[in-house]
């Protein structure tokens, strides 16, 4: 998806807190970075959120308690390009390992959800 995608719509759910950021304080910035899980099986997402664990301590004595993993909802939810990630509950291990509040989906399209309300695309358990 990262060889097409600019992150754009996803991004613009955080600015207007919508889809998967509806609970994020309007009232708060919040910084951001679109990192890639690196390929199956999303193994690099250890690698880089140690490192970036690790720097912004270091750099800013920002501890992980405020750092927020927000899974794209193209690898949650069942959607027009794909089914979820099939290593999802990897990935998510992976990110429990390190101690980072994860959550799931962003960009929510009205169109995918129609049809995940039709049953065309199924919701994960
Ligand atoms: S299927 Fe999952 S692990 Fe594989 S590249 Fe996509 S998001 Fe990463």
């Amino acid at each position: 998806m990262k060889e097409r995608c600019p992150g754009y719509l996803c991004e613009r759910a955080l600015h207007e807190r919508a889809g998967g950021f509806a609970d994020y304080s309007k009232d708060k910035a919040y910084r951001y970075i679109s990192l890639t899980c690196g390929g199956c099986c999303g193994r690099a997402t250890h690698r880089k959120l140690t490192n970036l664990v690790r720097t912004i301590q270091k750099k800013e004595g920002i501890g992980k308690d405020k750092i927020v993993v927000q899974l794209s909802s193209c690898m949650t939810n069942d959607n027009y390009h794909a089914p979820p990630c099939p290593h999802l509950a990897y990935i998510k291990t992976l990110l429990e390992r390190i101690g980072l509040d994860v959550r799931e989906g962003t960009v929510i399209s009205q169109k995918s959800e129609q049809r995940r309300q039709a049953g065309t695309y199924h919701r994960h358990g």
